[in-house]
């Protein structure tokens, strides 16, 4: 029998949001949460024994990256993830569809940026209705992914939680290459429950709705993907070119979602995305935006993010914000932190990410507080 389950604690008489918990076979999640990007098994600049004590409950960590470093059979034969990486708390793993098509389009933002030129130099040879066949950036050694190798992997690697491979289409895509995607999307995520039903492990798989910006489309994936036993829904795709669009999208996409199901926004965690997303009913939300900003100095705090390489820091003898209570905060000045981002210390961009993770831990804790409360 499966350990994973969703349950709905409360739901807000003010909005769609809710609070609920993830039952994994380690541990719970609460939600909605803020989920940590470990791409490599390794939250940057940090290890798993400071993530966990900063009490994130959930990471997220890459296939496509762990596939070709330092393979699936390495942390199979090292007992798993969890025990290879030394995380005795829940784990999500992506499909490694996502990497490879941003490498194949560029990045989403890339790509509106450079208006949808397709980006020289990538790295896939061939997209087919099997799989993809890419070549890896690190030795350049061809590689086949398919729904079936992908969920294969997974299972080798072995998270809590996986996901079906998935395509994804560049932004700029004209409705009728859209629909064909979806299409060749649909058959996939298709074949990676199969794969995965026939050894389920104590996994649970969440489906991945596409359709870009069209709610028809959204709708339909949707459709489509809960007939399936998926355990969760992921949102994935082109979500749009700016906040509104996003918002408009998720509005229209998140009451057609079975409510006694956990769903994931992929993607996307920066504050204000949350505060607008949140009341929707999103669940988890991933981001590495949190320990980006951290590793440039960029520090969070409940009146704006400061920049803590600027000269009036370098003479405040007190923590970052008072009355964190996170191990930065608790040992150290802005005045030292400030220091060491000029003397380009890595012990820097550690003390950094600690307070921005543990900023966003007490940030989604805050969100729960209001749901339980209705004020949000
Ligand atoms: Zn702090």
């Amino acid at each position: 029998m499966s350990s994973f389950k969703f349950e709905v604690l409360h739901t807000s008489s003010k909005s769609r949001a809710r609070v609920g918990r993830i039952h994994t076979p380690h541990g719970i999640i609460d939600t909605p949460n803020f989920v940590a990007v470990g791409t490599n098994g390794t939250v940057k600049a940090l290890d798993n024994e400071m993530v966990s004590s900063i009490g994130l409950q959930l990471m997220f960590c890459n296939t496509y990256h762990l596939l070709l470093q330092p393979g699936p059979e390495v942390i199979e034969k090292g007992g798993g993830i969890h025990r290879f990486v030394n995380r005795n708390m829940p784990i999500i793993t992506d499909s490694g569809g996502f990497q490879v098509f941003s490498l194949a389009y560029g990045s989403v933002a890339d790509e509106l940026k450079s208006k949808g030129t397709k980006k020289q130099g990538g790295s896939v040879v061939k997209i087919t209705d099997d799989g993809v066949h890419f070549r890896s950036y690190r030795d350049g050694r061809s590689i086949l992914l398919t729904p079936e190798i992908s969920v294969a992997t997974q299972k080798a690697i072995g998270a809590d939680i996986i996901i079906p491979f998935d395509e994804l289409p560049p932004y700029h895509i004209s409705d009728q290459e859209l629909k064909k995607s979806l299409h060749r999307t649909h058959a996939w995520e298709k074949r990676s429950l199969e794969a995965h039903l026939k050894d389920p492990r104590d996994q649970a798989m969440y489906a991945v709705i596409h359709g870009g910006v069209d709610n028809s489309l959204r709708k339909k994936s949707c459709d489509f993907l809960r007939k399936l036993p998926f355990n969760g829904f992921a949102i994935g795709g082109s979500i749009g070119k700016n906040k509104r669009q996003m918002v408009s999208m998720l509005s229209s996409l998140l009451p057609k979602l079975p409510i006694e199901a956990p769903n994931h926004l992929l993607g996307i965690a920066d504050l204000k995305s949350l505060e607008a997303c949140v009341p929707l009913g999103i669940d988890t939300f991933d981001s590495s935006y949190p320990t980006k900003a951290a590793r440039h100095g960029t520090l969070l705090t409940s009146t704006g993010g400061i920049k803590i390489t600027r000269g009036r820091h370098s003479g405040e003898f007190e923590p970052i914000e008072k009355g964190c209570s996170c191990y930065t905060c608790r040992n150290y000045s802005k005045a030292y932190i400030h220091h060491l981002f000029k003397a380009n210390e890595l012990t820097s961009m550690t003390l950094a990410s600690i307070h921005n993770l543990y900023f966003m831990v007490e940030f989604m804790k805050s969100f729960r507080n209001h749901i339980l409360k209705n004020k949000l």
